[in-house]
Protein backbone atom coordinates (compact mmCIF):
# COMPACT_ATOMS: atom_id res chain seq x y z
CA UNK A 1 0.00 0.00 0.00
CA UNK A 2 1.58 3.22 -1.23
CA UNK A 3 1.41 5.90 1.97
CA UNK A 4 -0.90 8.24 0.49
CA UNK A 5 -3.07 5.46 0.28
CA UNK A 6 -2.56 4.84 4.14
CA UNK A 7 -2.78 8.34 4.95
CA UNK A 8 -6.50 8.08 3.27
CA UNK A 9 -7.03 5.20 5.33
CA UNK A 10 -5.65 6.44 8.96
CA UNK A 11 -7.63 9.52 8.43
CA UNK A 12 -10.69 7.71 7.76
CA UNK A 13 -10.61 5.43 11.22
CA UNK A 14 -10.01 8.74 12.91
CA UNK A 15 -13.02 10.46 12.06
CA UNK A 16 -14.72 7.24 12.61
CA UNK A 17 -13.34 6.83 15.69
CA UNK A 18 -13.51 10.43 17.21
CA UNK A 19 -17.59 10.05 17.81
CA UNK A 20 -17.20 6.82 19.26
CA UNK A 21 -14.35 8.46 21.73
CA UNK A 22 -16.17 11.29 22.39
CA UNK A 23 -19.56 9.76 23.12
CA UNK A 24 -17.22 7.07 25.67
CA UNK A 25 -15.70 9.95 27.55
CA UNK A 26 -18.81 12.05 27.61
CA UNK A 27 -20.55 8.77 29.06
CA UNK A 28 -17.91 9.23 32.12
CA UNK A 29 -17.98 12.85 32.40
CA UNK A 30 -14.33 12.95 30.82
CA UNK A 31 -13.05 15.20 27.93
CA UNK A 32 -10.89 14.78 25.14
CA UNK A 33 -8.09 16.17 23.77
CA UNK A 34 -6.36 15.38 20.51
CA UNK A 35 -2.19 15.48 20.49
CA UNK A 36 0.41 15.08 17.89
CA UNK A 37 -0.90 14.01 14.45
CA UNK A 38 2.46 14.81 12.61
CA UNK A 39 5.97 14.98 14.25
CA UNK A 40 8.36 16.29 11.29
CA UNK A 41 11.43 14.10 10.92
CA UNK A 42 13.77 17.03 11.50
CA UNK A 43 12.96 16.23 15.24
CA UNK A 44 13.83 12.79 15.44
CA UNK A 45 16.72 13.68 17.61
CA UNK A 46 14.68 15.51 20.24
CA UNK A 47 12.09 13.11 20.27
CA UNK A 48 14.28 10.19 20.41
CA UNK A 49 15.66 11.35 23.47
CA UNK A 50 12.31 12.27 25.47
CA UNK A 51 11.75 8.34 24.38
CA UNK A 52 10.60 8.26 20.79
CA UNK A 53 11.30 5.73 18.57
CA UNK A 54 13.41 6.55 14.74
CA UNK A 55 10.69 5.29 12.79
CA UNK A 56 8.02 6.35 14.29
CA UNK A 57 4.40 7.04 12.40
CA UNK A 58 4.37 10.09 13.56
CA UNK A 59 6.70 11.42 10.59
CA UNK A 60 4.67 9.34 8.16
CA UNK A 61 1.37 11.08 9.29
CA UNK A 62 -0.10 7.69 10.67
CA UNK A 63 -0.17 8.12 14.09
CA UNK A 64 -2.78 10.46 16.42
CA UNK A 65 -2.35 11.42 20.09
CA UNK A 66 -5.67 10.96 21.92
CA UNK A 67 -6.04 12.40 25.65
CA UNK A 68 -8.56 11.84 28.12
CA UNK A 69 -8.91 14.54 31.09
CA UNK A 70 -10.86 14.59 33.90
CA UNK A 71 -11.02 17.59 35.91
CA UNK A 72 -8.58 19.20 33.15
CA UNK A 73 -6.38 16.55 33.59
CA UNK A 74 -4.59 14.12 31.14
CA UNK A 75 -4.56 10.83 31.97
CA UNK A 76 -1.85 8.48 30.90
CA UNK A 77 -2.23 4.97 32.21
CA UNK A 78 -2.93 1.92 29.78
CA UNK A 79 -5.70 0.77 32.32
CA UNK A 80 -7.19 4.48 31.63
CA UNK A 81 -7.11 3.56 27.74
CA UNK A 82 -7.68 -0.34 27.52
CA UNK A 83 -11.37 0.78 26.31
CA UNK A 84 -10.74 3.29 23.70
CA UNK A 85 -8.01 1.13 22.42
CA UNK A 86 -9.80 -1.75 21.79
CA UNK A 87 -12.70 0.11 20.17
CA UNK A 88 -9.45 1.86 17.86
CA UNK A 89 -8.57 -2.22 17.07
CA UNK A 90 -11.87 -2.89 15.81
CA UNK A 91 -11.76 -0.18 13.37
CA UNK A 92 -9.56 -1.49 10.73
CA UNK A 93 -6.95 -3.97 10.77
CA UNK A 94 -4.01 -1.95 10.48
CA UNK A 95 -4.98 0.06 13.36
CA UNK A 96 -2.74 -0.38 16.57
CA UNK A 97 -2.70 0.96 19.94
CA UNK A 98 0.59 1.93 22.03
CA UNK A 99 -0.54 0.77 24.80
CA UNK A 100 -0.27 -2.61 23.10
CA UNK A 101 3.68 -1.37 22.75
CA UNK A 102 6.67 -2.84 25.06
CA UNK A 103 6.83 0.39 26.50
CA UNK A 104 3.23 1.26 26.69
CA UNK A 105 1.97 4.70 25.20
CA UNK A 106 -1.78 4.38 26.35
CA UNK A 107 -2.33 7.87 24.03
CA UNK A 108 -0.49 6.54 21.14
CA UNK A 109 -3.08 5.54 17.91
CA UNK A 110 -1.88 4.38 14.82
CA UNK A 111 -1.63 3.05 11.59
CA UNK A 112 0.75 -0.31 10.69
CA UNK A 113 2.54 0.64 8.21
CA UNK A 114 5.44 -0.99 5.83
CA UNK A 115 6.01 -3.57 10.02
CA UNK A 116 6.32 -0.77 11.66
CA UNK A 117 3.60 -0.13 14.31
ZN1 LIG B 1 2.74 8.51 19.57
Amino acid sequence: MKLSEAQHEFGRCVAAFLPIAYKWAEAYGHRITLGELFIPPACKPGYRSLGGISNSLHFKKLAIHLYVLVHGQKLGEFNDYIELGEMWELLHERATWGGRFPHRDAVHFSFTYNGVK
